[in-house]
């Protein structure tokens, strides 16, 4: 399969009575899902939407989204994914920098949505789920099939990347229809049976590929989440009878915080995979001992569509590790130099394959300097074990450096979750006149529990070498989060 429209229209011609999307209400079946994004695709065209426009989406996870996203592919347009809670100038940079001609926003996004576009020259097209699907009965499907080649781009994910400023890491179909292959045939294990819960954005490369794209490449179900509270999820997952969960940690936190309702079926679950942030080993653990599933952790980012490596299903998981590079992707580690480690040395992760972006839109410099030779630059640290397993140390700019000593937060913050207290743990880095950092842990307690700093700080100080417990830990009510769930380390405020 070349393009992900042709995915959609191959799972149409198999699946068609087959529910592809479902949300509350709302089911769309296959037949369904491709008839409305081909209508929305002819909408686009009278917009003046060609081949190779980018068209913006603000969207929630709604039933919309799969019809709008197939919607723009099948014109044969570039999506650009925003994340519905951007604010209208941030909204408008996103347009500008992609020279996006159209963006489909949610009602409730329009107050944001509407300036952005004015600002930026677009048109904002709202889908209401009301009056869309009425809209669009109105619009004859598209029925000239627009070629797209492997190499031409499906989607530009803006994310910070390593460094600073958003960047749209463009996505080639090549890149998006493999790696979801990869994902449904090699690492889940997908078929048509399957129920996949999307409690994950959709505009984030972890939601959109191992979600949306693999469940449309295997003909499942996508049941989603417009937003994530560990109840709601709970009570779709037996209403559905949901088979395979993916989340990031912090889901699973919030899961196992939560508890399970002893009158929820959970006999379907056979499935639950993590990616986005390191999951700690304890609550892995917990999560596999109450909802009596195998969680496999897998790593990637925007920039590889996103997965790169993963604990295989055929082989034992490794706890706290990520697994091993998937199919058609090669993984190595690099020191500073650009040298291959030493083995059990620990460097820099660099990918290169099927699944490493085109490059960032109209950024020459930054991507010359993440892409080289064919080698994407992760900034991810990690080191691999005998069997090939990799293990993400830290991120290379989340390193604390105190007093001439590397200390890896995830280390530090996997001792803290095994303390009984503690529900959620961050640990960061603070400028030290003589030390030049020093450590700082930031903790929320589960609730019912008690523990006070001093007591955190001796747990720690009892498990590790002196130079890395927390000097300082900190009691918070909650930690920052992205959208996506993942702890937002430079927005913790410090007492
Ligand atoms: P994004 O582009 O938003 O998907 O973010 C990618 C970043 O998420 C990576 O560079 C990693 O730092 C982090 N990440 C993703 N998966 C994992 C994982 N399993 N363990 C640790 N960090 C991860």
């Amino acid at each position: 399969m070349t393009d992900l429209a042709a995915v959609l229209a191959a799972s149409a011609a198999t699946h068609g009575h087959r529910i592809a999307v479902r949300q509350d209400g709302t089911t769309l079946t296959y037949t369904q899902l491709a008839d409305a994004s081909a209508r929305l695709a002819s909408l686009l065209w009278k917009q003046g939407v060609r081949p190779g426009d980018r068209v913006a989406l603000a969207l929630p996870n709604v039933a919309t989204f799969p019809v709008a996203y197939y919607g723009i592919l099948r014109a044969g347009a570039v999506v650009v994914p925003m994340n519905p809670l951007l604010k209208a100038r941030e909204m408008a940079f996103v347009l500008r920098d992609s020279g996006a001609r159209v963006v489909v926003a949610a009602p409730a996004v329009e107050p944001e949505a509407a300036p952005a576009a004015a600002e930026a020259g677009a048109v904002c097209l709202i889908a209401d789920a009301e009056e869309w699907p009425a809209a669009l009965r109105e619009t004859p499907p598209m029925t000239a099939r627009v070629e797209q080649a492997p190499e031409d781009t499906a989607v530009i994910l803006y994310t910070s990347g390593t460094t600073g400023t958003p960047k749209g890491a463009e996505l080639t179909h090549r890149n998006l229809v493999s790696n979801a292959a990869t994902t449904a045939e090699t690492l889940i294990r997908i078929g048509p049976d399957d129920v996949l819960l999307g409690a994950l954005p959709l505009f984030h490369a972890f939601g959109q590929t191992c979600a949306l794209n693999a469940a449309v490449t295997a003909g499942a179900t996508l049941t989603l989440l417009p937003r994530f509270d560990p109840a709601e999820a709970l009570r779709i997952l037996h209403r559905d009878r949901v088979t395979v969960f993916l989340g990031v940690p912090t889901m699973y936190t919030a899961l196992v915080r939560a508890g399970v309702d002893p009158e929820a079926d959970l006999t379907r679950l056979r499935t639950a995979v993590s990616g986005g942030a390191s999951l700690p080993v304890e609550v892995l653990h917990e999560f596999e001992r109450a909802f009596g599933v195998t969680v496999l952790e897998g790593y990637g980012l925007s920039e590889t569509s996103p997965v790169a490596v993963f604990n295989p299903p055929d082989r034992p998981r490794k706890p706290g590790s990520i697994g091993v590079p998937v199919r058609g992707v090669d993984v190595r580690l690099v020191t500073e130099d650009g040298t291959p480690t030493a083995p059990g040395e620990v460097g820099e992760m660099v990918i290169r394959g099927e699944n490493v972006m085109k490059g960032y839109w109209n950024r020459q410099e930054a991507t010359a300097e993440a892409v080289r030779a064919g080698w994407f630059h992760s900034g991810d640290l990690a080191r691999v074990d005998e069997d090939g397993y990799f293990f993400i140390v830290d991120r290379k700019k989340d390193l604390i450096i105190r007093g001439g000593y590397n200390v890896y937060p995830r280390e530090i913050e996997e001792v803290l979750y095994e303390h009984p207290a503690v529900s959620e743990a961050a640990v960061v880095g603070v400028p030290h006149a003589t030390l030049g950092e020093e450590i700082t842990a930031v903790v929320v307690l589960r609730t019912g529990t008690q523990a006070t700093p001093d007591h955190i700080r001796d747990f720690v100080r009892e498990r590790v070498a002196p130079y890395k417990y927390p000097r300082v830990v900190q009691i918070a009510e909650a930690l920052p989060k992205g959208a996506t769930g993942k702890i937002l380390k430079r927005e913790i405020v410090l007492r």
